[in-house]
């Protein structure tokens, strides 16, 4: 239950009434206290929700590179913090740098026959592709055409330049054939115009840099062998000095080393009118930052904790790498990083990720949780590459990462919206943190 303390003073204060009797007091008071934990537990939810609405809402356009929403999201936070009484390290609350990004003008268009797909559903072009306008022939690339000796030597003769090409199922389940395939087909002196991704659903990202060659991920249901041709109208619009920021601030404890909270805010943005909305990823670990700035400044823990809004995950891991490159805070002064990522879900279990590289650390975590009880399928997990905490833990410093999985399957999709999501393990992550934090000295 968060605010747990505010109840104890409320006990503490029915306790001075002198007109009831002691029993009186104590039952009425325990009732007080259930009622008033409950009710400011509610409260609280209400308010990370609100936070996790906000961040995914069309006025934060996808927090990325749309009309800079990466930018409208990382004021807001600011704000938050100021609200809350975070200051920032030295005179801002932002740590602004540049980077390479791409990004796509208009509105994208794909057509397959008479169809015109739907942008963010149907298909979604990889990040990675460059401007590709016109009519292209599909090749079909079976297993066939790849272990038959005359087939492969008629295709690698042919001119590929213009064309794209598409793997059917039976070169698919065969993940070294694949991409000996695909390797060969976008390289010299081989190389198509592009790749059709044939995928259950088409998933989105966001990158710092161009291939010659375009990729296409296409729903399977719109994309079958046949099909001989598509229509595409994508243009680029690639930007080497992209401006973007982290958003950290720190409250300070009773000593100056520190915990550090991190979670990104960035996400992919639009892909024409679809909307990346990333409720779960990752405006639930925003909410879950700034839920934990609330409580910890009404509770003044004996570490500071610091609070890292990254930039520019998606766009791979570049906010933190530059952070743990660029340190606002004392890399030395900082005992622990944890990040949240994705915390909004967890139906099936939720990963304690880089708790076995540290024995100790998972031991005190694993110890709380069995004792409150309060995360169902708690799971310790090793090394992981996936999230902003790995640059920290390659410089040197303990991270870990909280990540839930089981609720909502929308990843990287225009469906990762705040109505599907339902907090089943949030406020166990959240107590479980704040136990474990109040516990250190
Ligand atoms: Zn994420």
């Amino acid at each position: 239950m968060l605010y747990a303390d505010s109840c104890i003073d409320y006990f503490a204060d029915r306790q001075t009434s002198k007109s009831k009797s002691k029993m009186k007091q104590l039952f009425s008071g325990a009732i007080m206290l259930l009622i008033c934990c409950a009710c400011l537990q509610a409260q609280n939810m209400k308010h990370v929700k609100k936070v996790v609405e906000e961040l995914s809402s069309p006025a934060f356009y996808g927090r990325g590179y749309t009309n800079k929403g990466d930018s409208l999201a990382a004021d807001y936070i600011a704000n938050q913090l100021k609200k809350t009484g975070v200051k920032p390290i030295g005179n801002t609350y932002f740590q602004r740098f540049n980077m390479s990004i791409n990004n796509y003008e208009g509105i994208p268009s794909l057509k397959i026959g008479q169809r015109q797909l739907i942008n963010g559903i149907d298909w979604v072009a990889y990040p990675t592709s460059p401007t590709i306008q016109g009519n292209f022939p599909l090749i079909w690339i079976n297993k066939s055409k790849l272990t038959s000796k005359r087939q492969l030597k008629e295709l690698l003769a042919s001119d590929l330049k213009n064309s794209f090409i598409c793997f059917d199922s039976t070169v698919i389940n065969n993940k070294e054939l694949y991409y000996f395939a695909r390797n060969l087909f976008t390289t010299l002196p081989f190389m198509v115009r592009g790749i059709i991704d044939r995928v259950e659903s088409p998933k989105y990202s966001a990158r710092r840099y161009l291939n010659e060659y375009g990729t296409i991920r296409v729903n399977k249901e719109f994309i079958t062998p046949d099909v001989k041709s598509i229509e595409i109208d994508l243009v680029s619009d690639f930007t080497s000095d992209y401006q973007t920021q982290n958003v950290t601030g720190l409250l300070k404890g009773k000593t100056d080393t520190c915990i550090t909270l991190i979670g990104h805010y960035d996400h992919m943005g639009m892909f024409g009118e679809a909307l990346y909305a990333g409720a779960n990823d990752n405006a639930s670990g925003v909410a879950m930052l700034l839920e934990l700035a609330r409580y910890f400044k009404k509770h003044q823990p004996h570490y500071s904790i610091q609070f890292i809004f990254f930039a520019a995950e998606e766009a791979g891991f570049y906010g933190s790498e530059y952070y743990v490159a660029n340190p606002v805070y004392p890399l030395e002064k900082t005992k622990l990083v944890i990040n949240f990522d994705m915390v909004s879900t967890g139906t099936k279990w939720t990963e304690l990720i880089h708790a076995e590289l540290y024995p100790e650390v998972k031991k005190q975590f694993m110890t709380i949780n069995t004792t409150q009880g309060y995360i169902d399928y708690l799971k310790p997990t090793g090394y992981d590459d996936t999230s902003d905490h790995y640059h920290f833990h390659d410089a040197g410093i303990p991270a870990l990462f909280f990540w839930t999985e089981g609720g909502n399957e929308h990843y990287h999709e225009p469906l990762d919206t705040p109505e599907k999501l339902e907090y089943p393990v949030f406020e166990g992550i959240f107590q479980l943190v704040v136990d474990y934090i109040e516990a250190l000295h």
